[in-house]
């Protein structure tokens, strides 16, 4: 299993990518089985031998993330615990460990990992990096590069928009109830309705987060995330290859950058890896 670690700042748009890698190496996958299967039909002509068995495609491809694993975005959070059980911080150690057992069930080398994360603690980067070794397979790490005040940016226009869905909410509820004190008519519109979603909708292109549908981290935790953040380092092993997006990136960088990271993995540039070395 190539293994692909994401790494970023809370809402830099890690998943963003990720989704976006996915939608390349599938396509990347799909040509080379093709071209394999191709390959194979003309060497069954040449020797005429027909009736051969379709060949499988070369790899598989897996995307695990905390929201693939429903690991909800407190296990993050060191406010909601009490002072001395902050530093074993067991809800985050939990999810790193089913993480770590989502990681290592899918470990072969015929299947790339999309590691979709924070990947924020260079030990668990390490940690990755020898399970991916120990199974003769590289790892490489992407970075997504954006500004501190662009990533606050997104989390808070998610924040904006889960307190005016909150706000809608009670609203409709308190309107409801009204209407069944007096026997009136319940409200058409508002809450979750049409006018409720027509109202979301607004919100999130008013913030350029079209289709944007992922719960906000509270702000106490975003700010800890970003303190706690390790910087990969290309100088490490256990960080590199490393690639970075960064928020700019247009569709032709991108794929150059993705193209880059099918060659560490599948491609000329992957290095054969010995599990004790
Ligand atoms: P993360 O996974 O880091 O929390 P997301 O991928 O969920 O971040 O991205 C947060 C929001 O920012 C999403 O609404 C997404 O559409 C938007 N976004 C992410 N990357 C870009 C980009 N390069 N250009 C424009 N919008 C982006």
């Amino acid at each position: 299993m190539p293994l692909i670690i994401f790494s970023g700042l809370p809402t830099s748009g890690k998943s963003t990518r990720a989704a976006q890698l996915r939608a390349y190496l599938a396509d990347r996958i799909a040509a080379e089985s093709e071209s394999a299967q191709k390959n194979s039909i003309d060497t069954d002509t040449d020797t005429g031998n027909t009736g051969a068995k379709p060949k499988k495609p070369p790899y598989r491809l897996h995307l695990i993330s905390d929201t693939t694993l429903s690991i909800p975005r407190t296990v993050y959070d060191l406010s909601a615990l009490p002072p001395h059980a902050r530093s074993a911080n067991a809800p985050e150690k939990d999810a790193r460990a089913s993480i770590y057992g989502a990681v290592k069930r899918v470990l072969s080398d015929r299947d790339i990992v999309i590691l979709d994360g924070l990947n924020y603690i260079k030990g668990w980067r390490y940690q990755l990096h020898c399970e991916a070794k120990a199974a003769s397979t590289p790892s490489v790490v992407v970075q997504v590069g954006c500004t501190t005040e662009r990533a606050r940016a997104v989390n808070e226009a998610r924040l904006r928009r889960r307190e005016s869905k909150r706000k809608r909410t009670t609203e409709t509820t308190e309107e409801r109830g009204q209407g069944a004190d007096t026997g009136g008519e319940a409200p058409t519109s508002g809450g979750d309705g049409d006018g409720g979603q027509e109202q979301e909708e607004q919100e999130r292109e008013h913030d350029g987060l079209e289709g944007d549908d992922e719960e906000p981290y509270e702000p106490d935790n975003w700010d800890n995330l970003v303190f706690r953040y390790e910087e990969p380092n290309p100088m490490t092993r256990w960080d590199s290859p490393l690639f970075t997006l960064v928020w700019e990136d247009d569709a032709e960088q991108t794929r150059r950058t993705f193209d880059g990271i099918w060659d560490a993995i599948a491609g000329q540039g992957r290095k054969k890896v010995k599990p004790n070395q």
